[in-house]
């Protein structure tokens, strides 16, 4: 049997990063399984659902490579006859029913419904009715002349009171309820006879052919009213696997409305993430490779590892603080991000690094040209402290344009330090100038010659000339810095600094 799997996402919003954790699990599953990754978008809240939303959806899925879809995307909203028809049948063999209830009452009816049911979840045992609805066992022909004569109805579905459900969820294991907790739940609604959600997410699945259901555990207990309609309809039922939920720091769920950008998974692109980086970050988000206990995996070693016995019953928990701008995301996140910057072949960094400088207007022709292997050697060097790509432009950005601010921490620190580098700074960018040639050891000699000869620290004019050339107070080895820097730029900014000090 071939494993077939979807990803079927509403779009009513941004791709939230529980969602794309969805998506990445069941395509890595189909990828691992030699299966099919399908996609799609239930887009039956036709007042909700935008196509700006399944945009970014579609374009959050690409960001991490996982558009490989092996067929036609699906849109829900097309298949509403389907879905109507399956009702129907369902009422033709009298395992569905049409409720022709009032709205109103209706609407009434299933708040007193909600009551009851809460109470009896409180005072376990005491079972409500839900089966007493006065149309249930109306008979067939009369529930066919008044839905002929027009009056409106509602389809539900039959369920025994008796008996039970149960399935072995991939990874909660063996789940049950009983019948009695099941009311006859809704199909088509009243009046304009639209599909409810649990149909058609079932008559797709089997049209789809799905074999394994891959969702979040807030599904979880709609599976059991699913389980049903598979019967009804006479369906193989799939596996499912619900996956852990992605929680606050407090354990509060992670919404937009509640954390803001952070669960939405554009914002990762747009804040200089790496796709790879994120891609491994979410795929250890509520799953581990067994006993390998890796944390950096390639895309190979993920699709090879990926088993859904390695998914956690444990939500997941989701650690940034809203007060710290360096912890703005998920410390993991971060540091996944940075090691990839940190570690993934320079020639597949290198075209990141010139989109993010393209869009801060500081890409320049000639690297990539005859500065090529000057822009190799820069963004070798300084990627080894980044973060994100957003570095590049940010505390980067003194490597690729003279217009670049001084960190006043590290003004304070470093250049307010001692008064003599007013005199210092200048005598010593007249020195740089007259090295020939200009590379890391002869950079280092002059400085420890000057540094010698005025009788002061090697050090103080290092740390000087690192906010001088960069306006950071860390970086690199600031001999490989005054190279890539280069002589001429060198010389400059160790004078204009001279002013803050
Ligand atoms: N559209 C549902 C959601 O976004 C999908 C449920 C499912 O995967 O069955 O939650």
């Amino acid at each position: 049997m071939t494993v077939r799997v979807r990803f079927a996402p509403s779009p009513t919003g941004y791709l939230h990063i529980g969602a794309a954790r969805t998506a990445l699990f069941n395509w890595l599953y189909a990828r691992k399984e030699g299966g099919k990754f399908l996609l799609r978008v239930e887009d039956t809240d036709l007042q909700r659902s935008t196509d700006e939303s399944t945009r970014s959806i579609l374009e959050g899925l690409a960001w991490l490579g996982i558009s490989d879809y092996d067929e036609e995307i699906v849109f829900q909203s097309q298949s509403a006859d389907k879905h109507r028809e399956a009702a129907a049948r369902l009422v033709r063999e009298g395992k569905a029913y049409r409720d022709f209830t009032p709205k109103g009452e209706r609407a009434d009816s299933n708040v007193k419904q909600e009551i009851a049911e809460r109470a009896r979840a409180q005072s376990e045992g005491s079972g409500t009715d839900h089966r007493a609805n006065p149309y249930r066992d109306l008979p067939p022909e009369e529930s066919e002349r008044r839905a002929a004569a027009g009056e409106p109805y509602a389809v539900r579905l039959k369920v025994s009171p008796e008996g039970r459900t149960s399935f072995a969820d991939a990874v909660y294991g063996e789940q049950t309820r009983d019948h009695s907790e099941i009311e006859d739940l809704v199909l088509l609604r009243s009046g304009d006879l639209s599909p409810l959600y649990n149909l058609s997410v079932v008559v797709d699945d089997i049209e789809m052919g799905i074999t394994h259901v891959i969702r979040g555990q807030d599904h979880l207990t709609n599976t059991h009213k699913q389980i049903l309609i598979y019967e009804a309809l006479g369906a193989r039922v799939p596996v499912f696997a619900h996956l852990p939920l992605i929680l606050a720091p407090n354990k509060a769920k992670l919404s937009k409305r509640k954390h803001g950008e952070v669960v939405s998974l554009t914002t990762y692109r747009d804040r200089g993430f790496i796709p790879a980086a994120f891609r491994n970050y979410l795929a250890l988000l509520g799953w581990s490779p067994g006993e390998e206990n890796k944390e950096l995996m390639s895309l190979e070693e993920l699709k090879s590892l990926f088993s859904l016995e390695g998914v956690h019953r444990s939500n997941a928990v989701f650690n940034f603080s809203d007060s710290d701008p360096r912890q703005w995301t998920d410390q993991k996140a971060l540091w996944m991000n940075a090691e990839y910057v940190r570690t993934m072949p320079l020639e597949e960094l290198l075209p990141m690094a010139r989109g993010e400088l393209e869009s801060a207007g500081l890409w320049r022709p000639e690297y990539g040209a005859e500065r090529a292997d000057w822009l190799g050697r820069t963004v070798e060097l300084i990627r080894q402290r980044f973060i994100t790509l957003k570095d590049f432009t940010g505390q980067g950005r003194a490597y690729f344009s003279d217009e670049f601010e001084l960190d006043p921490a590290a003004v304070a620190k470093n250049l307010k330090k001692d008064a003599a580098l007013g005199e210092l700074l200048p005598a010593l960018a007249e020195r740089v100038e007259a090295v020939e040639p200009w590379n890391v050891e002869t950079a280092e000699h002059a400085l420890r010659a000057f540094a010698e000869e005025r009788g002061v620290k090697a050090g103080l004019l290092i740390n000087a000339s690192r906010t001088a050339l960069t306006g950071q107070a860390v970086g690199p080895s600031m001999f490989d810095v005054f190279e890539v820097v280069g002589r001429e730029r060198s010389a400059a900014r160790l004078r204009s600094a001279a002013q803050f000090v």
